[in-house]
């Protein structure tokens, strides 16, 4: 299925995970899928089971129930995941990038054993919201509020279009607790769990794509949070948000290869099947230079996807990098998508074949976690410090 051999880039431990991770995903998670689309929620079996292989905990370390492998194990499973449900995949990014990474870097001791250790098995689902009605693209506006109430914290504030809040068991909320509109010093993560007093969530909002992943609103209306509930430093929270976008872009990476990769699967295999004018339509140099282009997209994200989850790992700074391929391989998957319906013809629109979900799929990953146009600001912005001042 890869042209390039995984060997090129993956150890042998990698290569094994990505053969039991291929295996799930084509077994299990494909037989669950239709349900999670129409139902537009997780199986929670599915989760336990992903839990109980480790798949969900590949990165974290082995006291806490995690794999012990390095990040680049999350890519591996993106990958896979994605290819054959991506709405499942950005649930999970959600859990497990997002939600128990953060729990991992800036967490104690009790929260690590409390919030992490049941999300790795798959029991709890975790979230994080940052993106508020008022705009997503320029989080340092966030209007959530805390104050200080003796040795607790009092918290308010809307949260919109947030993976997972639905169901999820633990929320993690940015809100500012010191400092202007868009100051980066003065924001702080609460972690808050379902059930305390003035925390709501909506119903999941009915969307063109990812249906297998809820998405919904937060309501957090006068909750109290106690210290124990505070992750990492007071009013160090947009400094952790920032430092976590340049990975969590670069694994969006791993989720486009992931969706590129089905559409060339499916529309390879179609366009050796469909005969039009007395050939196979694989046979029409037209059909052909939509395969090219696909099969080129997709090795030359991977490519990058698994040179910067390397730099990821020896901690460089990939902000540029990062930004570069979260905008190329979102676009190309997009492309992937529509090349895709395209060589299905009229069979593409119809929901029977797959493809129309990964046209629709695709299109998030142009908005979610930096949309198209933030992406090139940060490119233009950090190549024109290369030629002094932008
Ligand atoms: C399915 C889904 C799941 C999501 N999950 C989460 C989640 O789990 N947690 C969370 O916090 N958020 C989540 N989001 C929110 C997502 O991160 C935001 O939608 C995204 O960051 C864009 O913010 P916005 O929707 O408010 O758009 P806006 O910020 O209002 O932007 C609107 C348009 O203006 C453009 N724009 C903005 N600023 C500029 C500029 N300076 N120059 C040029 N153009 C500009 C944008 O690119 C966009 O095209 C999710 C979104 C979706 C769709």
């Amino acid at each position: 299925m890869h042209s390039l051999g995984a060997k090129s880039y993956l150890t042998d431990d990698e290569i094994e995970l990505q053969r039991m991770a291929r295996r799930f995903m084509e077994n299990e998670v494909a037989a669950a899928t239709p349900e999670m689309e129409a139902t537009g929620m997780l199986s929670m079996e599915l989760m336990r089971e992903m839990g109980r292989l480790g798949l969900l905990g590949t990165f974290f370390p082995e006291k806490y129930g995690g794999g012990g492998f390095t990040i680049t194990s999350r890519a591996i499973v993106s990958e896979e995941m994605a290819r054959i449900n991506a709405g499942l995949d950005i649930s999970i990014f959600a859990d497990i990038v997002l939600f128990a990474r953060a729990i991992a870097r800036h967490g104690t001791e009790e929260q690590k054993q409390k919030y992490l250790e049941p999300v790795l098995r798959g029991e709890k689902i975790g979230s994080m919201a940052i993106t508020e009605p008022k705009g997503g693209s320029d989080a340092l506006s966030a209007r959530s509020q805390a104050r200080r109430d003796g040795d607790d914290y009092i918290v308010n504030g809307h949260k919109i279009f947030i993976t997972n809040s639905p169901v999820a068991d633990f929320i993690l909320v940015i809100a500012r607790t010191d400092g202007k509109d868009r100051e980066i010093n003065g924001g702080t993560w609460f972690i808050l769990e379902r059930g305390v007093d003035g925390l709501s969530t909506s119903k999941p909002f009915e969307k063109l794509g990812m249906k297998s992943s809820p998405t919904g609103e937060v309501f957090i209306d006068n909750v109290r949070v106690p210290a124990e509930n505070i992750l990492g430093e007071v009013n160090r929270g947009f400094y952790y948000l920032m430092e976590s976008l340049d990975v969590e872009r670069v694994l969006e990476g791993a989720s486009n290869i992931g969706i590129a990769q089905a559409c060339l699967d499916a529309a390879a295999k179609y366009a050796q099947e469909r005969v039009v004018f007395g050939k196979r339509i694989s046979q029409y140099q037209l059909i052909q230079e939509k395969i090219a282009e696909m099969a080129t997209g997709i090795e030359l994200s991977r490519t990058m996807l698994y040179r910067l989850m390397r730099a990821v790992e020896r901690e460089e700074v990939v902000t540029c990098e990062a930004a570069m391929l979260k905008l190329y391989s979102s676009r190309m998957a997009v492309q992937a998508s529509s090349d895709a319906i395209q060589i299905f013809g009229g069979n593409g629109y119809m929901e029977e074949y797959p493809v129309a979900r990964y046209y629709r799929d695709a299109k998030h990953h142009e908005i979610g976690a930096g949309t198209t146009e933030i992406q090139k600001i940060i490119i233009a912005r950090e190549i024109l410090k290369q030629y002094g001042s932008a």
